[in-house]
C-alpha cells in the first residue's frame, strides 16, 4: 500500500524502513506535520501514518477522504487528535498502537519522579560548573512516601508496581477499573478526590478524553496536600497549565515533571533553539527550579519504535489485505 507518513524524523524512517521489509509497502517519507495545507501531500496515496501532534480533524479527514485515503495509522496510542466520528462517517478505518512497550513509558516516568524529587539535574549542572554545595538539594525518600497513580492500564500498573514493590510506597490508584493484582500486592484503589487529597505525589496515566481534560486543575490543586509532586507522562491536557503555575507560585506543589504539555504541539519535536518561543506559559513554566520538562520522549527506546513500526506496518497489510483490523479504534472508544 502506498503511505504517507506525515511527521518523518530519523528514527521513524529507520525503523519503519527496518520493519517494513517484511511488508513491501511504498513509505512516502514526508517531514510536515499533516493539517489542512499537508494533507494534499497524500494525494495518491490509500493511507497515512501519522504521530501523536498531526491534526486529523474533520476538515483534514475530509480533504483525505477526497484524495483516496481510506485508512489513518497512527504510530501512537493515544488518539485524542483524530475525530473518529468523522472518519466513521467518511469511511476512513483509524488504528493505533495500543501497546508496544508500556515499560519505556513507566520506567520514563519513574526516572522522572526522582530526577525532579532529588533534584539531579539542578545537581548535574552545578557539578558542571564546579559547584559543589548542596544547599537547595534536599530530597525525600521514596520509601514510605503515599503516591498516586490516576489510571492503571499497561503503564500505570507497571508505574504502581514498581513503586510498591520496588520502593515500598504507599500506593493509591484511581481508575474506572481495578487490577486485581495491583490490589493483592497492597496498591489501594480509591475515589480520584480521596487521592487527590491524600497522595504526596501524583502520577497521571489515563488517556485525555472529556472526563479527564483538566483533571488537574484548580480544584484540585487548592485541595492537594502541601507540596504536591505531581508527574505527567500521559497527555499535558490532562492538567490546566495556568492553574499548575499558580500552585507552584504558592509553594502548595512542590515540584513537577512533565513528558507532556496542553500546547507541545507547537513546541515539541522540534529543534527550536534558534528560534523566539511566544509561549508565555512554557516559558514561565520553564522558569521554576523545581520544574522539569522533557519534549515527549517517554516511549524512546529502541524496543518501543521497533514494536511501534511493526505493529503500524502489520495493521496497514492487514487494511491492504481487507482482513479484519485487530487495531482499530472506532467512536466507541471516546467514551470514559
Ligand atoms: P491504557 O489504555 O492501557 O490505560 C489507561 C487506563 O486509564 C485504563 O486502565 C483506563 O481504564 C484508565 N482510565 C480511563 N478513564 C479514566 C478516568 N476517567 N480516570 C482514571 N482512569 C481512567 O493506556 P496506557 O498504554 O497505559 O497509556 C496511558 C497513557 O499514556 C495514554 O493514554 C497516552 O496518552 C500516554 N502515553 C504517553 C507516552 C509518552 O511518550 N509520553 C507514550 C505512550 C502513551
Amino acid at each position: 500500500m502506498r503511505v504517507a507518513v506525515f511527521g518523518t524524523k530519523g528514527y521513524d524512517r529507520r525503523f519503519l524502513s527496518e520493519a517494513n521489509a517484511a511488508h513491501a509497502h511504498e513509505l512516502i517519507f514526508l517531514e510536515p506535520r499533516l493539517d489542512l495545507s499537508t494533507a494534499p501531500l497524500a494525494a495518491g496515496c490509500a493511507a497515512v501514518c501519522v504521530f501523536v501532534n498531526d491534526c486529523v480533524d474533520a476538515q483534514v479527514l475530509e480533504a483525505l477522504a477526497g484524495s483516496g485515503v481510506r485508512l489513518v495509522a497512527l504510530r501512537c496510542a493515544g488518539f485524542n487528535n483524530v475525530d473518529l466520528a468523522a472518519a466513521e462517517r467518511l469511511g476512513i478505518d483509524v488504528v493505533r498502537v495500543p501497546a508496544y512497550s508500556p515499560h519505556a513509558v513507566a520506567e520514563f516516568t519513574i526516572g522522572l519522579m526522582l530526577a525532579v524529587d532529588r533534584h539531579i539535574p539542578r545537581a548535574w549542572s552545578r557539578v558542571r560548573d564546579n559547584n559543589f554545595a548542596l544547599d537547595g538539594l534536599i530530597g525525600r525518600n521514596l520509601h514510605g512516601r503515599m503516591v498516586g497513580v490516576i489510571g492503571t492500564g499497561k503503564i500505570g500498573a507497571l508505574v504502581a508496581r514498581s513503586l510498591r514493590a520496588g520502593f515500598g510506597c504507599d500506593v493509591l490508584a484511581s481508575d474506572v477499573v481495578t487490577d486485581p493484582e495491583l490490589e493483592r500486592i497492597g496498591v489501594r484503589y480509591v475515589p480520584r478526590a480521596t487521592l487527590l487529597e491524600q497522595a504526596e505525589i501524583v502520577t497521571l496515566h489515563c488517556p485525555l478524553t472529556p472526563v479527564t481534560r483538566h483533571l488537574i486543575d484548580a480544584a484540585a490543586i487548592a485541595r492537594a496536600r502541601e507540596g504536591l509532586l505531581i508527574v505527567n507522562t500521559s497527555r499535558g491536557a490532562l492538567i490546566d497549565t495556568a492553574a499548575l503555575i499558580d500552585g507552584l507560585k504558592s509553594r502548595k506543589i512542590g515540584g513537577v515533571a512533565l513528558d507532556v504539555y496542553e500546547q507541545e504541539a507547537d513546541l515539541f519535536f522540534e529543534d527550536l533553539s534558534n528560534e523566539i518561543v511566544g509561549d508565555d506559559v512554557f516559558q514561565r513554566l520553564l522558569t521554576f527550579p523545581n520544574v522539569l520538562v522533557t519534549g515527549h520522549q517517554a516511549f524512546l527506546t529502541e524496543e518501543a519504535l521497533t514494536a511501534i513500526a511493526e505493529t503500524t506496518l502489520a495493521s496497514i497489510s492487514e487494511a491492504e489485505a481487507g482482513r479484519e483490523l485487530a487495531n482499530r479504534v472506532g467512536t466507541e472508544r471516546v467514551a470514559g
